[in-house]
């Protein structure tokens, strides 16, 4: 096991805690609780999952950082961040991406692709 999947795994684990912990919030102190709302507790707890853990993947496959324009081999220029919505199975979710341009060409890089 590499250490940098293993810092994957302790981000990952620590996003999925946080959700966890943040279902309890919302559960704390209900007994009463329907099967519908525990089904919406539960189906808000996918949803911030499936955000957070994808940020995370994207952020630990942007560790390298990509190499030349795959159209013209021009070197490739830092652009920030840009946030682009991803279609799952399950719905739309909102990932960050690092963003770079080509100084010759123009094409716009957004690693991991
Ligand atoms: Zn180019």
């Amino acid at each position: 096991m590499s250490a940098s999947s293993d810092e994957l795994r302790s981000r990952l684990q620590e996003r999925a805690y946080e959700a966890i912990e943040n279902l309890l919030r919302q559960k704390a102190g209900r007994r009463d609780l329907s099967m519908s709302e525990m089904e919406d507790l539960v189906g808000d707890l996918e949803i911030e999952l499936r955000q957070s853990l994808l940020q995370e993947m994207v952020v630990d496959a942007q560790q390298t950082r990509p190499g030349l324009c795959e159209r013209c081999g021009g070197k490739l220029r830092y652009k920030g961040k840009k946030s682009r919505q991803v279609v799952t199975l399950r719905g739309e979710v909102k990932v960050e991406r690092d963003y770079y341009q080509c100084q010759t060409c123009g094409k716009g890089h957004f690693p991991p692709g």
